[in-house]
């Protein structure tokens, strides 16, 4: 059976269009215009994750947020503007899964997609999200912030640390810089975008030359991912 997506937004056009790519790829969807029809159809408990805009008109997305996690765990994520820092720290807050920021790649917000709703049935199976994570011969203990290779240590600064995590938690999902400086380096972040570019240099001076491997890998033109 086909995953049921809800899309609550306000913009017809974005609507549509997001619409027609989920079609495409197969789910079903559901669209709502406000917010108020929006929680109402995710309260139904018939969809199995939704895709929230936070400018609504009627309730806004944060507020349906808050109403709806008083009674369900359905994934949401935020669709949210470029410089609506408060929004998306709020929306996580509150208890969002994850957001994109408009305007988006469609393919970022398909993989985003697929992320989230492996997350859901998967989470009681495999245990706290703060699992080990490995690749190859590289693991990252989150717990322990420590890094391997093999049984050799690798010593990482905090950023190093939280950039390979974000990358090894999306792997094979490519991240644009955008997305790792707000996810590594905060919503707040104000200086240079070639930071990105900077770190990942030092993630590969202590990984792939120390060991012999490409970690990770370049997609020219749009970021960085580490493919198993
Ligand atoms: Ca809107």
């Amino acid at each position: 059976m086909s995953e049921k997506i809800l899309i609550v937004e306000d913009e017809e056009k974005i609507a549509r269009f997001v619409e027609l790519e989920l079609s495409h790829e197969g789910y079903e969807v559901q669209k709502a215009a406000d917010g108020r029809e929006g929680l109402a159809l995710a309260e139904s408990g018939d969809c199995d994750l939704m895709l929230l805009d936070i400018m609504l008109p009627g309730i806004s997305g944060l507020e349906v947020l808050r109403r709806l996690r008083k009674s369900s765990a359905l994934p949401v994520i935020m669709l949210t503007a470029r410089d609506a820092v408060i929004d998306k720290v709020s929306g996580l807050d509150m208890g969002a899964d994850d957001y994109i920021t408009k305007p988006f790649a469609i393919e970022e917000l398909l993989a985003r997609i697929r992320v989230c709703l492996r997350k859901k049935p998967a989470a009681a199976l495999t245990g706290p999200a703060d699992a080990i994570l490995r690749r190859g011969d590289l693991t990252l203990d989150p717990l322990r912030h420590e890094v391997r290779y093999g049984d050799a240590p690798v010593e990482l600064t905090g950023r190093e640390f939280s950039l390979l995590q974000t990358l090894l938690e999306n792997r094979n999902i490519v991240l644009s810089r955008d997305t790792l400086l707000t996810r590594v380096w905060g919503y707040d972040y104000m200086g240079e975008t070639n930071v990105v570019d900077v770190y990942v240099r030092y993630l590969r001076q202590k990984i792939d030359d120390r060991f012999g491997v490409p970690v990770v890998t370049t997609v020219r033109g749009v970021g960085y991912v580490i493919k198993d």
